[in-house]
């Protein structure tokens, strides 16, 4: 752009603030329990009560069309997230825009009369629903000036931070579980930046980034799910703005969500219920159901014992990534499941294990263990009649099955292995 001329009364006089950054629709942060507001900045935790803060938005002008002519990524809503309009120009990996696919054999499997649908979140760049989550604390850690990111992850949330940091030209720091799955370990390290696997569980993790928020080392770090939490939940939002969009403009009666910290369960409400106030689709009635891992099951323990608190578990399930013992948003995700007449179930590991074979058996989709756990407990519910069968449901797939081929291994394998002769291949089909 050239130079143009500007009068000397609209320069920012020396000693002007200066403007605050550009969150888009996003107003203020509020927190959940006691309502008090505070300005966009990097505050998680309300200095009244405690209680967690979430982004408040003043929208303006959020129509279908104008969501139609956006990009074929989670940008597209932009006008619905704590991101600045240009926010999807910055490099970024652009996730979202994931399929969803209709799986009739599943349902024919599970005895389903009603339509199911898998939204397969595995579709996105780093193979799992974090890129989503990361890509608008990204955005704010750009806008907040803070130059490296930083996460306390379950195994996903790791190679999402790193890739969108490589992506960004930033630095990364994440700090896992030192018993993490290969495939998560891996991918994460192959992106760069730095890798701190701590001896201990998810919550020893979460604890030791909570920690290091105050120590002057973390400075200009920007943690996504710690202080730059109100933002990275925002962003699971987009899942359910998809599935209402994808369906053409309307909500499906039943979604079942897995359940970690229960951040993703309860955007999904929060999107479709912003879908419903914004006269974007019908106000039609929906249930929203919650997964979980017996071997780490404290919301599903609080649902099935209709307690309001959520106690703490030690994890220990093949569901790494689901394996938060004390979730953060887990009363939350429980309202939101009562409040819709939904529920949540937990299921074994071998049963996470057939979650993932059945999956991939009916419709071609290799899940890793939390894609197992929601096809199970989604089998579960309908046997005990807590979810219908003939109702639209959309279940979501939240990562892939390569990151977590340990679920499989011994128990899948060759049908027979054999030398290179036309015999040999007759011998194995024709023997019973
Ligand atoms: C993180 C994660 C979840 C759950 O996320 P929360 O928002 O913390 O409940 C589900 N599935 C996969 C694969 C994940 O990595
Ligand atoms: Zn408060």
């Amino acid at each position: 752009m050239s130079t143009s001329f500007i009068p000397a009364s609209e320069l920012p006089a020396d000693d002007a603030p200066p403007a605050a950054p550009d969150f888009g629709p996003a107003a203020r942060l509020t927190c959940r329990e006691c309502g008090s507001s505070y300005a966009l900045g990097a505050a998680y935790a309300c200095i009244e009560c405690f209680g967690p803060l979430e982004v408040g938005y003043d929208y303006v002008d959020v129509t279908r069309e104008r969501i139609e002519s956006g990009p074929q990524n989670m940008w597209r809503y932009a006008c619905l997230l704590p991101v600045a309009s240009y926010a999807g120009d910055e490099p970024n990996l652009n996730p979202g825009m994931t399929r969803l696919v209709r799986a009739d054999n599943l349902a024919r499997a599970l005895g389903m009369t009603g339509t199911l649908w898998v939204k397969d979140d595995s579709g996105n760049p780093t193979h799992s629903f974090k890129d989503r989550v990361v890509a608008v604390a990204q955005s704010a850690a750009r806008r907040l000036g803070l130059g490296t990111i930083a996460c306390a992850s379950t195994g996903n949330l790791a190679g999402a931070v790193a890739a969108a940091a490589a992506r960004g030209g930033q630095k990364s720091v994440v700090v896992i579980p030192s018993d993490l799955e290969d495939g998560k370990v891996v991918t994460a390290a192959t992106y760069g930046g730095t890798l701190l696997a701590v001896n201990g569980s998810y919550d020893d993790v979460n604890r030791l980034c909570s920690e290091l928020i105050g120590d002057p080392l973390t400075e200009d770090w920007g943690f996504v799910n710690v202080n730059l939490r109100p933002y990275y939940a925002e962003g699971s939002k987009t899942v359910g703005y998809e599935i209402a969009e994808q369906l053409g403009w309307r909500l499906p009666q039943q979604v079942i969500s897995p359940i970690a910290s229960g951040s993703l369960l309860t955007k999904v409400d929060k999107a479709f219920r912003e879908f419903v106030q914004l006269g974007l689709v019908a106000d039609t009635p929906y249930r929203v159901f919650g997964a979980q891992a017996t071997g780490c099951s404290p919301v599903s323990v609080a649902f099935r014992e209709g307690h309001d608190v959520v106690r703490p578990q030690r994890p220990n399930t093949i569901a790494k990534s689901l394996a938060i013992g004390n979730p953060a948003d887990g009363p939350y995700a429980l309202d939101a499941v009562r409040r819709s007449g939904g529920a949540i179930g937990d299921v074994s590991d071998a049963e996470v294990t057939e979650g993932i074979r059945l999956l991939a058996e009916t419709e071609g989709i290799f899940a890793e263990t939390a894609g197992g756990v929601t096809v199970a407990v989604l089998r579960q519910l309908l046997a005990s009649g807590a979810a219908d069968p003939a109702a639209e449901t959309v279940l979501l797939n939240t990562g892939d099955g390569l990151k977590t081929l340990d679920a499989v291994l011994g128990h899948v394998g060759p049908t027979a292995v054999i030398d290179a002769d036309v015999d040999e291949v007759t011998r194995v089909l024709t023997t019973p």
